[in-house]
Parts: structure tokens; C-alpha cells; sequence
């Protein structure tokens, strides 16, 4: 297949192959991206070439495991040493549509290449918006590129876009009100806002707006408050995971049990200390490679931590999928070879009404990490210990995945407002 062949492979097609043909789709694009990038974008062909990568020599992701991670901060530096776009756009300013400026400052393409929106259309078209919709998109339109970016994938799917960006509460409300707005693309605290206001003007939300689906993702711990927008107000919601550099990596599906993987996107979850990829089930960072020949960022690390879901899942769609993201790399602790993170623990214990505070500390007083689970007790009137220490080890054993040594009952108080859920005490 040649490159234009590949690059127009209809999506009906695409979502009917079998996990192996969309391998071999993916890793015959990776090819192709491989080559490209080497041939157009200085700064990657810099990097291939210093790791001993030929690109004709590329069949698979595992054929890039040497090539180091490209991250947010190694950006700032390219885009400083080469400017405009650190030698890691394969368009020409004049070419392009927009130019946005992230932090760094990082001058981010508008992403040109039609695998790209192919990518986030499917995004869309999975939400249900079509030709009828009415969508307030209120991402930001300035400098950033998410506001353009959901106008461009709704535009394409037939839908209407009201380009609101951010801000505006009571505008949002009349304008969603008038228009009767079908669907919302925002931040969750944001639509939050709106939904409040509205209430407060007094209308009644199922009555008197018409939205049907409201995409509110790209916070973490959004998951309880999209429970609520769907059971109190009936508004389908979705969430999404992706940044500024790539765009969509991936989107939950109507299970809402893990967010599957994009089309067009190559996803490796690696321990961020070895660069090497982790065991299946395993949490680690997630690596990102968007076939996108415009703005080719291969083995881009995003610092945010996941895992892999493989089992397929009952929407009938073949695209793994991750887990929400737990954390970022930074505040992970590493013990007994896993990473443990505070948002594995605290789904773990909430059910536990009884605790105030609780911590988990790894030490090491031989050859061999120890996890002690510190808890503070409400009262301590009425709790048998002897049966509580044993449930409150298997849940934190089951959230973090592995096993907790012992519960130490500690004073009312001993931990401080704010304190991490997880520390390191450990003394090598
Ligand atoms: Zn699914």
C-alpha cells in the first residue's frame, strides 16, 4: 500500500478489522510515518539517527524501543534551539492554516493531515453528533488549539458549532436556551457552572434545554459528577483523554469502563524508569505515537499514568483500551517493582466510613519494601480492630495491586491537612 492508499482507508473499515489487521494496519502506518518524518523533520530524523534506527528497519513499535522518549520539557528546549517549531513540523509556516502557542512557548501546528481529523470525527461520530446537532463548543479559541480543533472534527461530521470559548456563564445559558443546543463540549467544572446558572434562572433542565449529549472530560475525577449529569438530568455524557501536542488518544464508549484507543494512534505504557515497556495489567506512562504526518511526534511521553484494559470490550469495538488515568509520573511511588498511585488507593477505602485519614508508608527495613497502611479513626468507640485491619488490607491490596503488610491505628490528628496519600520513606 502506498502512502495515499493507507491515508484514505475508509473508517467503516477500519472499526470491522480484526485486532491482527488493524495491527498490521498500525504498524505498516508506523512505517510509513517513520520514514516520513525522518525524510521532513530534522529534529526526528536527528533522534532516529542518533538511537541507530533505520527507518527501513521500522516493522512495529517494538523496532522504536530505543528511541528516547520525546517529552514535554525536551520541547521547550527543541523549539528554543530550532525555532519556530523545533525541527519537528513538516510543513512550512506559510502553509499552515493556524499557528497556536502553548506554554514554552511551544508554537503547535494546526494539524493538517486528514488521518489526524479522520481521528477525532470518529470522536465525534462516537458521541452520536451528526447533520441537525447544535453544539456549543466552549474550549478556548485563542492560542491553544482545543477550541478549533472540536469546531473542525464537529464541522466535518455535518454538526453546527456555536464557538463560545470559556467564560461568558449567563450568555452560555441563553444562548444554549435559544438556540436549543443539542450538545456541550467543555471542561465538567465549566458545564457545571452553566448547568447551576441555569438552574438558578429558573429553568428547569430536562424541560427546557434540549441537550442530549454533553462531552465534559479531560479532568481527572470527572467520573462521579458525569453519573450525576446523566442520572439527574438525563444528558448522555462522554469523556476524553489527549493534549494540546497529539490531539485525541482515546474516548470512553457507552460501558464507560476504560477510554478505547483512537484510530490512527499507537499507545505503550512504559515504566517511566526504565523506558521499557511494563508487564500486561501493569500501570506505567502512557507513550503516544499519532500517525499524523504534519506534526510528527513519535513516542511522545504525556507523563500521566495508566494501565492497559486487552479484554475486548462489550460495545463490540476492537481498540484496547486504558485505564482512567491515574496520576502523573511524578507522583507515583515505585515499590516491589509497580507503581502505586493515590488515585488507585482512594477508590480502594472510600467505602470505609469509619476512617478519617489514612496513608500509606513504604519503608525498607531489610531487603525488601514493606507497606504499612496508617489509618485514623473517627472515633475509635465501637471498632473492632482485629476485624477491620484484614477488609481495609484486601481492599488496598485489590485498588493499589499489591499486597500492604500491616494497619497501624494511629492518633486522631497525627496526619496533617493535606498530607500525600502515599510517601516514601524509604532508606537505600
Ligand atoms: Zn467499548
Amino acid at each position: 500500500m502506498n502512502a495515499k492508499e493507507v491515508s484514505h482507508y475508509p473508517m467503516d473499515k477500519l472499526v470491522k478489522m480484526s485486532a491482527q489487521e488493524r495491527q498490521d494496519y498500525l504498524n505498516s502506518r508506523l512505517r510509513e510515518l517513520v520514514a516520513y518524518a525522518h525524510e521532513k523533520a530534522p529534529t526526528m530524523k536527528a533522534r532516529l539517527d542518533k538511537a541507530k534506527i533505520n527507518p527501513s528497519a521500522v516493522f512495529g513499535i517494538k523496532d522504536l524501543e530505543n528511541l528516547p522518549i520525546l517529552r514535554k520539557d525536551d520541547l521547550v528546549e527543541l523549539y528554543k534551539a530550532n525555532p519556530p517549531f523545533g525541527g519537528l513540523v513538516t510543513v512550512a509556516p506559510q502553509d499552515l492554516d493556524r499557528i497556536y502557542v502553548s506554554p514554552g512557548p511551544i508554537y503547535d501546528p494546526h494539524h493538517q493531515s486528514e488521518t489526524f481529523w479522520r481521528r477525532h470525527t470518529q470522536l465525534v461520530a462516537a458521541l452520536g453528533f451528526r447533520k441537525g446537532d447544535i453544539v456549543v463548543n466552549t474550549w478556548s479559541y485563542h492560542l491553544v488549539p482545543a477550541g478549533h480543533l472540536i469546531d473542525e472534527a464537529l464541522r466535518r461530521s455535518g454538526a453546527t458549532v456555536v464557538p463560545m470559548g470559556v467564560g461568558n456563564t449567563e450568555l452560555q445559558v441563553d444562548v444554549m436556551h435559544k438556540l436549543k443546543a443539542t450538545g456541550f463540549f467543555g471542561t465538567t467544572s465549566f458545564f457545571m457552572n452553566i448547568i447551576n446558572k441555569a438552574e438558578e434562572a429558573g429553568l428547569d433542565i430536562r424541560k427546557d434545554l434540549n441537550l442530549r449529549v454533553a462531552c465534559i472530560g479531560g479532568e481527572m475525577g470527572g467520573g462521579p459528577i458525569r453519573s450525576m449529569v446523566e442520572e439527574k438530568y438525563g444528558i448522555a455524557t462522554g469523556d476524553l483523554y489527549g493534549t494540546a501536542d497529539v490531539g485525541l488518544i482515546a474516548f470512553d464508549c457507552k460501558e464507560k469502563n476504560g477510554m478505547h484507543i483512537a484510530e490512527d494512534v499507537i499507545v505503550e505504557i512504559i515504566n517511566p524508569e526504565t523506558g521499557k515497556a511494563v508487564e500486561p495489567g501493569e500501570t506505567g506512562e502512557i507513550i503516544v505515537t499519532a500517525i499524523d504526518e504534519a506534526y510528527p511526534l513519535i513516542r511522545f511521553g504525556t507523563g500521566d499514568l495508566a494501565g492497559i484494559i486487552s479484554e475486548p470490550c462489550p460495545c463490540g469495538r476492537i481498540a484496547s483500551r486504558i485505564t482512567r488515568i491515574l496520576g502523573r509520573v511524578g507522583d507515583a511511588v515505585r515499590t516491589r517493582g509497580m507503581f502505586i498511585h493515590p488515585r488507585q488507593l482512594e477508590p480502594a477505602l472510600a467505602g470505609f466510613t469509619e476512617l478519617s485519614k489514612y496513608q500509606i508508608v513504604v519503608t525498607r527495613p531489610g531487603h525488601r519494601d514493606e507497606l504499612t497502611l496508617k489509618v485514623e479513626l473517627k472515633s475509635a468507640e465501637g471498632i473492632d480492630k482485629d476485624a477491620l485491619s484484614p477488609k481495609l488490607i484486601k481492599s488496598a491490596n485489590e485498588g493499589i495491586r499489591i499486597k500492604v503488610d500491616r494497619v497501624d491505628y494511629i492518633a486522631a490528628g497525627t496526619l496533617p491537612e493535606g498530607h500525600k496519600l502515599i510517601i516514601d520513606e524509604r532508606v537505600y
